[in-house]
């Protein structure tokens, strides 16, 4: 079987490893125009903390997508690779002076190994008028050690990566049984799909190694450390593609994180980074089978993870590999 996923961002790498896995004899090949740090998934702080809003097809189906993902990260965390795939634990609290509702998750809270409302204590860690708050402990993904890892161990077992812009998925007819679409916000464009929504973030990168902990305040407001640094964020600007660092967002998320943990004021920024996450309600992880002017073209999606795409990208590539062997075996047909 020869299989082509197109995209190499955290979604296109994990999903090819895990068809790697699934199919040792299947000639795997990642074809993409941008690597690294040229796409979304190197912007990210790579926290696990999929929002509420973050579904799938079935409420059912998006809890096995975060339990598979967490377990999977969990397993990397736990090996003796952990620091070179950029995996780690964190522990933080999430504040709000607003309302109960943002402090509590129902698809991580029994997931995690620790998630629990905050003591009047805790509730005076940070400056501000605190009502509310959870202590949580979960993962970071750190995509700027993931990637080359990834794709290390993507060669490593055989497959082969190619640079090209497709332009139409019926250009990959022919040289290709099975097609996974992993292209992100690209989708939009490929697939003609109004659904997915483009939605703005900046973050900023800091020296401050005695930050240990993560913080989420109101107004979007995160600080999470990770192996090269901590991430300061954040903001989400709807249907924005303006990929230039803003001075006001810059001053924004800069005060707001210094206010929530003051000892920030003397950390140096290193990097100011902005990305477009790839928003679609559901995600999209299904086949298609297209009618092209060659022939039937068979394509997985797996696209549309919004602001959560590193780290629920293991669940949904193990879904999309199922579909891949669905397809394949003609379990499911035209
Ligand atoms: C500021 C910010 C903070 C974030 N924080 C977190 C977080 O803490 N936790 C979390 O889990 N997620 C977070 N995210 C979300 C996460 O970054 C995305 O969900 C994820 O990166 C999406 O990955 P992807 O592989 O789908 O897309 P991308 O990383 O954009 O990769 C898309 C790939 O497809 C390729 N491609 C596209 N079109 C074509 C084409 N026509 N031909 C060839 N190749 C093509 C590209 O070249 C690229 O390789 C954050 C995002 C932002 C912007």
């Amino acid at each position: 079987m020869k299989i082509a996923v197109v995209g190499s961002g955290v979604v296109g790498l994990t999903t090819a490893i895990e068809l790697q896995k699934e199919y040792r004899n299947a000639n795997i090949t990642i074809i993409a125009d941008n690597f690294y740090k040229d796409t979304t998934s190197y912007v990210a702080a790579g926290i696990f903390r999929p929002g509420t809003s973050f579904s799938g097809p079935t409420e059912e189906i998006t809890k096995k997508w975060v339990r598979d993902s967490y377990q999977h990260w969990d397993d990397i965390r736990k090996s003796s690779y952990s620091n070179l795939a950029g995996v780690c634990e964190v522990s933080g609290y999430i504040l709000s002076s607003y309302s109960q509702s943002i402090t509590r998750n129902f698809l991580i809270e029994d997931v995690l190994p620790a998630y629990r409302n905050a003591t009047e204590e805790e509730l005076k860690i940070c400056p501000g008028n605190w009502k509310y708050g959870s202590f949580f402990t979960t993962l970071v993904t750190e995509c700027g050690l993931y990637l080359p890892w990834a794709t290390k161990n993507f060669l490593d077992r055989g497959g082969q990566i190619f640079n090209r812009k497709i332009n139409d998925f019926a250009d990959l007819h022919g040289t290709y049984d099975i097609i996974v679409n992993c292209t992100g916000l690209e989708a939009k464009n490929l697939c003609n799909d109004r659904k997915v929504v483009p939605i703005r973030g900046q973050v900023l990168k800091v020296h401050a190694p005695w930050i240990k902990m993560a913080y989420y305040g109101d107004y979007d407001t995160y600080i999470v450390p990770g192996f090269s640094g901590v991430t300061l964020g954040g903001c989400r600007n709807f249907e924005s593609v303006d990929m230039t660092p803003n001075k006001y967002d810059f001053d924004s998320i800069k005060s707001r994180c210094e206010a929530l943990v003051p000892s920030l004021q003397t950390a140096k920024v290193t990097e100011v980074k902005v990305g477009l996450r790839p928003h679609r309600d559901p995600v999209r992880v299904e086949y298609e089978f297209k009618d092209t002017s060659q022939g039937i073209l068979k394509i997985i999606h797996n696209y549309g993870h919004g602001g959560y795409g590193v780290t629920t990208s293991p669940g949904t590539a193990k879904y999309a590999v199922k579909l891949v062997r669905d397809v394949w075996t003609g379990y499911s047909r035209l």
